[in-house]
């Protein structure tokens, strides 16, 4: 099993945590195309993913 943090390129904070593969848009529609830890306006290309193997 795999799990995806999506990471705000601002602060670092990982904000998403995908346990499936979904698209970035997806993820950031979750959180309103922000950062909740920093409050940036975020668009995709802000945010990098991690995938880790649980
Ligand atoms: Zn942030």
């Amino acid at each position: 099993m795999m799990s995806l943090d999506v990471v705000c390129s601002k602060c670092g904070s990982v904000i998403y945590t995908m346990r499936m593969l979904k698209s970035i848009k997806d993820a950031l529609r979750a959180t309103n195309n922000r950062c909740p830890v920093c409050g940036a306006a975020l668009n995709p290309a802000d945010f990098s993913v991690t995938a880790s193997k649980l």
